[in-house]
């Protein structure tokens, strides 16, 4: 008889059953279904590092290995033999390089959708995302995340909308769905003050049995059941800008704080549950290249991965993902020497250059969001200081000044020019270089545990990750 890999299979880039049959190939052997089914998931954990290129996750195992002696849990998960790892191609339905939207859509509904849309295909119809799915087997449902909760990687999982742009409808279907942990930013889309419609979704929330919380401290006091925590407005700060500022520490909560709260409350459905997990800034930090606001994100995403890892401890019904959904501006820790840094002379002063983002005290966006057009060379050069304890040369200074008057003059054009220009300024002292502003089509890293994740493997297309998750779990499919 013929062998038969569910691997090969995945690469075909072919989600569902019915392709599967209609293929010519044989169907999997017995055995292997039989194993499959033993192996059924009670929960899945789903985290990711929105926009990470594998440079980010390089940079981020270095600065730890340095600064605190120990690695990240992603890549710690390498030295498990039951970790299955593949890389993953992000491609959208219309373009090499996807979006949020169409990302998280082709992990929650099995379709590579076009760009901009939350899982509704190409054909203009909508697919159910996963989390309506595991809500009709009475699991627990869960999405947490840095950005706004409506954002599209969240929403990827749970709503059907044409623009992701809909943000104000996507929080409507949150609770027409029934997602029992909603985690994040964004409480503009439920505040009657701020909603086109006027409409009080934090009412309705609250009427249909939910807790809601809008800081830390109502965080931990939320009573059990269901909760929607909104802790900003928009997003949530990033991460050296949060640990800056003890008044943001004493409102909103890490990502790894709200990981755990939503692990523990969705750990009581007896049913398991389906949870996401989003770091969502490492993405804004690169569109900007700002390295500071990257690799600090990186690390509290990191530090969300590891509280996953403390629920799946010692358990055998639980599928973990760790995956970003496409890269962004590719940063990387270049060679320091020659031309491109006059603060280091050679590749040994590499080492000494990366060292100074640890001693970064806010990010490039706080930085110049205190400065303008009409900012001095002395006020440049001290919020800059302020910012990363560095001392900028003439010229840099006049650079960046130019780029505050929307004068700078530099190869191609970018979006968020000044902040663009204050980044590869940076570079000269950092050595960490960047290859543009927008997303890549990089092929991402994907590493997985538990019960399904023998599926993975190789070369796999971001849809083929529904297949995995729902055969896992048993949840019915409709075609
Ligand atoms: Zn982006």
């Amino acid at each position: 008889m013929p062998s038969f890999s569910r691997r090969d299979f995945l690469r075909t880039g072919l989600a569902g059953g019915a392709a599967l049959f209609t293929s010519g190939l044989p169907a999997p052997a017995a055995t292997e279904a039989a194993r499959i089914e033993q192996g059924r998931a009670r929960n899945v954990i789903f985290l990711v590092s929105d926009g990470m290129s594998l440079g980010t996750l390089t940079m981020t195992e270095r600065h730890l290995r340095r600064q605190e002696g120990r690695g990240t849990h992603w890549l710690g998960l390498y030295d498990r033999p039951d970790l299955r790892r593949a890389l993953m191609d992000t491609c959208s339905a219309n373009s090499p390089v996807t979006d949020s939207a169409a990302a998280s859509s082709a992990w929650g509904c099995g379709h590579k959708v076009k760009n901009g849309a939350i899982n509704y295909a190409p054909d203009g119809r909508p697919r159910p995302p996963i989390l309506r799915l595991a809500r009709a087997a009475g699991k627990g449902t869960g999405l947490v995340t840095t950005a706004t909760i409506t954002h599209a990687t969240p929403a990827g999982f749970a709503a059907q909308v044409e623009a992701r742009a809909d943000e104000g409808l996507i929080a409507e279907q949150y609770l027409e769905v029934g997602v029992d942990v909603l985690l994040g930013g964004g409480a503009k889309f439920f505040d009657p003050a701020k909603r086109t419609d006027g409409r009080d979704l934090f009412a309705d929330y609250a009427r249909a049995g939910y807790a809601v919380v809008r800081d830390a401290a109502g965080l931990r006091a939320a009573p059990a059941g269901r909760l929607l925590g909104t802790f900003d407005p928009e997003h949530l700060p990033f991460s050296l800008d949060h640990r800056a500022d003890p008044a943001l520490v004493a409102k909103v909560p890490t990502l790894a704080a709200m990981a755990r709260v939503a692990l523990a409350r969705l750990a009581a459905n007896p049913r398991g549950f389906v949870l996401q997990i989003e770091g969502a800034r490492i993405d804004h930090a690169a569109h900007s290249n700002d390295i500071g606001g990257l690799l600090f994100d990186q690390l509290a995403f990191d530090d969300a991965v590891g509280a996953a890892l403390e629920f799946a401890a010692g358990r055998d019904d639980t599928l973990v993902i760790v995956t970003s959904d496409h890269g962004n501006s590719n940063p990387g820790l270049n060679g320091a020497g020659g031309s491109f840094t006059s603060r280091g002379g050679s590749y040994g002063d590499t080492q000494d250059c990366f060292d100074r983002v640890a001693r970064f005290r806010q990010t490039n966006v706080w930085a110049l969001a205190g400065l303008g057009p009409d900012s001095t060379a002395a006020q440049i050069r001290e919020r800059v200081h302020a910012a990363t304890a560095l001392d900028f040369e003439d010229d840099e200074v006049e650079m960046l000044r130019h780029a505050l008057r929307k004068e700078h003059r530099e190869g191609y054009r970018v979006r968020n020019a000044p902040l663009v220009a204050y980044g590869q300024i940076l570079a000269n002292y950092t050595s960490v270089g960047w290859t543009g502003t927008q997303h890549t089509t990089d092929y991402t890293e994907l590493a997985a545990f538990g019960p399904g994740s023998e599926e993975i493997g190789g070369l796999i297309q971001n849809n083929a990750l529904f297949g995995v998750m729902t055969r896992a779990l048993g949840l019915a499919v409709p075609a």
